[in-house]
């Protein structure tokens, strides 16, 4: 991809949009697929690369006793920023492992009890495709539909219980479309028929308030990436009373984190990852509320200037740092050559050679054309007013020349 495009012809130049102070491109607006690094927590995190390069698991020396501190003082970090106990948080390598040992692990150890799990349609692919093998191995799983606005209808997942039921797993918020779903009333659902309710936390937590005592949540996927932490490090929370969730191992050796997930740990990782959620706990209210008044700032400037554009996902139940919006009428491609100083993230997803319309949009209802034209903006800890200046003005811009150029544009009008 160059960095000029041509659309029938027309060449669409460099941008004519100013820069303003203080901004540099490429602007990053790609906050749900990953965070940069927070400075404190890489501060926090280099000790133990260095000389704090103990094993967690080493009993008899202070080597080991220094790094198993640093580990169970990110446990707590963790845990509080939950509300869980810090006996409760299982590490892993990132949220799609944890996603896989509360599906596979719990599928497991249950299978006495029932062989049906309930999920939905827009969950990230870490659950979709472990499903997917499950129901090789012979669970039933359900996929609830979402509603227009992306949530799922209780009365939907209530239907869909039944007494083989045993796990219920449902996101707690949407990566593309940034819509949080009804956790609270799930869980307590969940509860009430004994169902054990995991959710894939990932996008929620450190943004919004996640309580798992009062949500009634049994078991949570995070990851160390999505909230300004390192990659490659996620947990796990498994509830230990009321009920005590078990899950059976899908990796053997050791028996470390309570026998639920071998390995040595990654300590500074997990220093990292613990550091990134102390921070997540001070910060979140003061940053959600300065993300969401970007954001609407972003929409406002868009509904200002532009036709035929619309909002996916309830606006109502939505992460501060989500807009996913659909420009009708531009073609997808010709959109995001036009903004390839901007890192944001299509409604299209690459999969093999083929450009396939995002599998989330489509269950929203939107049809393939709408689908490749919208665009999520993942606002983000270091993202800027200036910054969502340039991003407004540079989209308005792009998307009017290519208006200019498209004759279903014209008949709309
Ligand atoms: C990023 C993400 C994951 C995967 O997490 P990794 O730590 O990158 O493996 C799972 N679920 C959701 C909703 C995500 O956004």
């Amino acid at each position: 991809m160059g960095n000029e495009m041509s659309n029938n012809g027309m060449v669409i130049s460099e941008s004519s949009t100013p820069l303003p102070a203080g901004v540099h491109l490429p602007i990053y607006m790609d906050n749900h697929a990953t965070t940069p690094l927070d400075p404190r927590v890489l501060e926090a995190m280099l000790p133990y690369f260095g000389a704090k390069f103990g094993n967690a698991a080493s009993r008899n020396h202070s080597f080991g006793w220094e790094a198993e501190q640093a580990v169970d003082k990110a446990r707590e970090q963790i845990a509080k920023l939950i509300g869980a106990t810090a006996k409760e948080i299982i590490f892993t390598s990132g949220a799609t492992e944890s996603d896989n040992l509360a599906l596979k692990g719990i599928a497991e150890m249950y299978r006495e009890r029932g062989n049906h799990i309930i999920t939905q349609v827009t969950e990230h692919k870490a659950i979709l495709d472990t499903c997917k093998r499950l129901a090789k191995q012979g669970f039933r799983v359900t996929y609830l539909p979402v509603k227009a606005d992306g949530l799922i209808d209780i009365e939907d997942l209530k239907q869909a219980m039944d007494d083989k039921t045993i796990l219920v797993s449902i996101m707690f918020a949407n990566n593309e479309i940034g819509v949080v779903q009804p956790i609270a009333e799930i869980g307590r659902l969940c509860h009430e028929k004994g169902v054990i309710f995991h959710t894939d936390a990932v996008q929620a937590v450190g943004k919004v308030p996640v309580d798992v005592e009062a949500m009634n949540i049994d078991v949570l996927s995070l990851s160390g990436h999505k909230i300004y932490g390192p990659k490659g490090v996620g947990a796990l929370y498994v509830r230990r009373r009321n009920p005590r969730v078990q899950i059976s191992a899908q990796i053997d050796g050791g028996g470390h984190e309570r026998g639920m997930r071998s390995g040595t740990l990654n300590v500074p990782g997990i220093v990292g990852l613990g550091k990134a959620c102390k921070l997540c706990g001070e910060e979140m209210e003061a940053e959600g509320k300065r993300e969401a008044e970007l954001r609407d700032y972003l929409k406002a400037k868009f509904e200002g200037a532009l036709d035929y554009i619309h909002v996916n996902g309830s606006m109502e139940h939505h992460l501060p740092g989500n807009l996913n919006m659909s420009f009708v009428h531009v073609e997808g491609e010709s959109l995001l050559m036009g903004i390839n100083d901007i890192a944001v993230s299509s409604g299209s997803a690459c999969t093999s050679a083929t450009l396939e319309p995002s599998y989330v949009l489509k269950a929203l209802g939107l049809g393939d054309d709408v689908a490749h034209s919208s665009i999520r903006f993942g606002l983000g800890r270091f993202n800027t007013k200036a910054e969502v200046d340039y991003v407004s003005d540079k989209v308005i811009d792009v998307v009017s020349k290519l208006r200019e150029l498209s004759p279903l544009y014209e008949m709309a009008k």
